[in-house]
């Protein structure tokens, strides 16, 4: 019998340079598939990213925008599926967090900026994804169908008290997207899920100002240590494959228990 080759993927990561969107990016060219590496403005680290998917085995272009800019989204879209082809897949992964900080000290500029990149940036994607993949409507990008992987947190159902309520907030609406999306967009060939990691050790928590927070609080979990990037891109890579056809609308915890 002849063993049938499984066509390569082609998939845009937002926040592809570093930390978790890197470790998808890493697997994704293990698997030969070719990636659109969006990043916001390290564009060493998109590099390093784009030549760690080709040692792998994939094929990866960077991509610089915001995922806040529609007219960024629209262009990184637009570089990825003119690099590569049809698109497969989305992991709307670009997310920020702000300084740990009493709510009743949040400004509005920051509140602002957590919602605008992690809420509308995700839905932004999300759309443009629609637009693209669906088996009904995207005939002129000669959609196939495809999964969107979104990275929620486990923070939409803690909270986060103390240190970024407003974080959490956005999160618990990558939530309800993706179980929404899911349900519309399931007639027209796209999957949709959700990861929600727990304490992983990414550069996330130094940009809040906790450089040490995955460490001191990972030790508290069942498992009694963070997570790796690359524990959370094999969840994320998993739901990119056809082997879970039917997996949509769930929201996947990686957590170490949390
Ligand atoms: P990270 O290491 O801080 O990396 C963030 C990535 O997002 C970078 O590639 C960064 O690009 C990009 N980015 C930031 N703002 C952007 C914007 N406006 N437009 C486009 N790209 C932007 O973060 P991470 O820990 O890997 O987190 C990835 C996702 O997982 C986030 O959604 C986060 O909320 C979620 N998550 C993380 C944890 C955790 O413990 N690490 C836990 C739960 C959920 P540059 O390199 O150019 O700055």
């Amino acid at each position: 019998m002849v063993k049938q080759l499984k066509p390569a993927k082609h998939i845009l990561i937002t926040g592809g340079s570093r930390g978790i969107g890197r470790a998808v990016a890493i697997g994704a060219g293990e698997r030969g598939w070719s990636v659109g590496v969006n990043y916001a403005g390290n564009e060493k680290a998109a590099a390093e990213t784009v030549a760690a998917v080709k040692a792998a085995g994939g094929q990866a272009i960077a991509i610089q925008g915001d995922v806040a800019s529609e007219a960024d989204v629209i262009a990184m879209f637009d570089a990825t599926m003119a690099a590569f082809g049809p698109l497969d897949g989305l992991v709307n992964n670009a997310g920020i967090v702000g300084p740990k900080q009493a709510f009743a000290d949040y400004s509005l500029e920051r509140m602002k900026r957590i919602f605008d990149i992690n809420v509308l940036g995700a839905y932004l994607c999300a759309r443009e994804a629609a637009r693209r993949m669906s088996t009904s409507r995207g005939s002129q990008y000669g959609a196939r169908g495809g999964s969107i992987v979104n990275l929620s947190s486990m923070a939409a159902r803690l909270g986060s008290p103390g240190e970024y309520v407003d974080y959490a907030g956005s999160k618990g609406a990558i939530d309800t997207m993706t179980v929404g999306l899911a349900r519309e967009l399931a007639p027209e060939g796209i999957r949709v899920n959700a990861v929600r990691p727990g304490l992983i050790d990414t550069e996330i928590h130094a940009s809040g100002g906790q450089p040490d927070r995955a460490a001191r609080l990972g030790a508290t979990t069942p498992m009694g240590r963070a997570g790796t990037a690359g524990e959370v891109a094999a969840a994320v890579l998993w739901l990119l494959e056809d082997s879970c056809d039917y997996l949509t609308a769930s929201l996947l915890d990686v957590a170490g228990g949390r």
